[in-house]
């Protein structure tokens, strides 16, 4: 669903927006304790939107010295289950009650259609918040099968302090996957949001004092990887560390993890996501518009995004012509358009990093049907148009590489058996979709993915009802479902002797 507000009303929203810029850490709001900050500009137009603190090794003490204190006293740790229930509840309904705020602010950081960032983001961080708020007070632990001399009780406990950093593709929504299942479980937390999108996630710790989670318990720490990541990921008094970002990145976390204090890492990485179709799928059609905003949503900016499309190779001439058109139709808009089908890459860096690949692609005799330009319907704006790329071989680089951007790579094969090879023949192992009428192929050739989420006949189904995450190098946790409150507990065995 799309927004129905005009790029006028948000225009007027935009400008009387207060846009906080601090760090947010023990209740409070406070600048970086070097008194730096940096320019947040929007992909959307260049415009300014503010100086954020940039938070270093200082701050991240603070940070975790006050989530330590809260977890500590237990006004968190210890509440009752139904007490973190109806806190968790009330965050939920105050996120809904400022989505139209978050949503802006999430347009204007990163440069998602305004209409996306109401109807997925902010909606979508809404269900997750409130679908874990309501699971947290039906967690049972285990009586083990014991003889009957002893009783062997099998609880959970939360870690203590976690660390989280995030991405900048969808910042409130990756913020909320780990924030939520976190708090739930009792956890007091320093979250590390993207530097390229750091404004929503200052804002939410605001509502989630007035949805009455105590001070100290969620603070926001915003900075650049290096300098407040690293502290973050390498400080001995954190007890877990949770990301999601590239997999580069996510490896090195592991690293810090390993060189400080063992802290429970868990990593959601980078995905080069196969969409096999064959030639008995039902409606080529749907599945042509399926393959087009596979890529397209989000300006290809997404984890599972369907980059690589895989066609038998005797649809693939008809099957390529009905995505480039579905692709044609869905050129960048100004992201506060009603309908923009996509909006402005989040920014300057990641927009030359895209068409580099673009070039790379060409340069490596792909045949280039559709787009392969930075366009600008907003002057000033990061905006790259759908771009297709056909004839592509399994080893150049815009097959292999995670590009992060519009861009399409199709690939032909002859049998089901290559399909899979080629599918499977990557690091990565996050995401896969195949489209077929045949439910014994169906099965067999989702059984074979290698892949945390594989989709039959649509693409990017789920809900909280479902773990996500990846296999191999895209991931080694799972956010969402009951299975995400494991990232942040701690299993204990306790063993009652009762012939004492
Ligand atoms: P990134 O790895 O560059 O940055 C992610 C976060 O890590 C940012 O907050 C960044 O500041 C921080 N960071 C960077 N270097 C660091 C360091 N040395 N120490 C500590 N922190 C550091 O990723 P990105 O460009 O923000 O996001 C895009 C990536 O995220 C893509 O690879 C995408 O596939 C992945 N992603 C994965 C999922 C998933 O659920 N698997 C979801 C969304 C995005």
């Amino acid at each position: 669903m799309k927004t129905p507000h005009t790029r006028d009303h948000w225009e007027s929203l935009a400008s009387g927006l207060n846009v906080r810029t601090q760090a947010f850490i023990d209740g409070k709001y406070v600048d970086a304790a070097s008194g730096k900050s940096f320019d947040c500009l929007s992909p959307i137009d260049g415009r300014s939107l503010g100086r954020v603190a940039e938070c270093e090794g200082e701050d991240i003490e603070r940070a975790v010295r006050a989530a330590r204190r809260s977890f500590d006293t237990g006004m968190w740790s210890q509440a009752t289950p139904a007490q973190r229930k109806r806190v968790l509840l009330r965050f939920a309904e105050l996120i809904d009650a400022h989505a139209e705020e978050l949503a802006l602010l999430e347009s204007l950081d990163m440069g998602k259609p305004v209409g996306d960032a109401l109807s997925v983001d902010v909606a979508a961080s809404v269900r997750c918040m409130a679908w874990t708020g309501e699971a947290l007070d039906k967690i049972y632990g285990e009586v083990a099968p014991t003889g009957p001399g002893e009783l062997g009780l099998v609880t959970r406990e939360p870690l203590g302090v976690v660390g989280a950093i995030v991405p900048w593709n969808f910042p409130l929504l990756m913020a909320t996957w780990k924030l939520a299942p976190a708090l739930a479980m009792g956890n007091s937390v320093v979250l590390k949001p993207s530097e390229k999108s750091p404004l929503s996630a200052i804002r939410l710790a605001e509502i989630a004092m007035q949805a009455g989670i105590p001070a100290g318990v969620f603070n926001v720490v915003p900075g650049f990887g290096k300098g407040a990541g690293e502290p973050l990921a390498l400080h001995m008094d954190v007890d877990g560390l949770v990301f999601t970002g590239s997999t580069a990145v996510g490896k090195h976390l592991l690293q810090c993890a390993g060189r400080s204090n063992l802290k429970r890492a868990y990593m959601e990485c980078g995905g080069k996501s196969p969409n096999i179709v064959f030639a008995d799928a039902h409606d080529l059609g749907k599945a042509a518009a399926a393959a087009a905003s596979g890529i397209f949503y989000n300006q290809g900016e997404v984890c599972t995004a369907a980059s690589r499309l895989l066609v038998e190779a005797s649809i693939k001439e008809e099957f390529v012509a009905l995505v480039v058109e579905a692709g044609r139709r869905m050129q960048p808009l100004h992201p506060f358009e009603a309908n923009a089908p996509m909006g402005a890459m989040v920014d300057e860096g990641q927009t030359r990093r895209v068409l580099d690949y673009i070039d790379k692609g060409v340069a490596e005799g792909a045949r280039l049907v559709l787009g392969g330009q930075r366009v600008e319907p907003v002057a000033g704006g990061c905006y790259i148009q759908p771009t297709v790329f056909d004839d592509v071989a399994h080893d150049h680089t815009i097959s292999r590489e995670e590009i992060f951007g519009p861009v399409l790579a199709v690939i032909g094969f002859d049998s089901e058996a290559q399909a899979l090879a080629i599918a499977n023949d990557t690091e990565y192992g996050l995401a896969a979709g195949l489209w077929t009428a045949d439910l014994s192929r169906a099965h067999r050739v989702a059984r074979n993915l290698r892949a945390g989420s594989v989709w039959v006949n649509y693409w990017d189904g789920g809900d909280m009802t479902a773990p996500f995450g990846g296999y191999k190098q895209s991931g080694n946790g799972r956010d969402k479902s009951l299975h995400a409150f494991d990232k942040y507990t701690e299993m204990k065995a306790t063993w009652i002797n009762l012939e004492a």
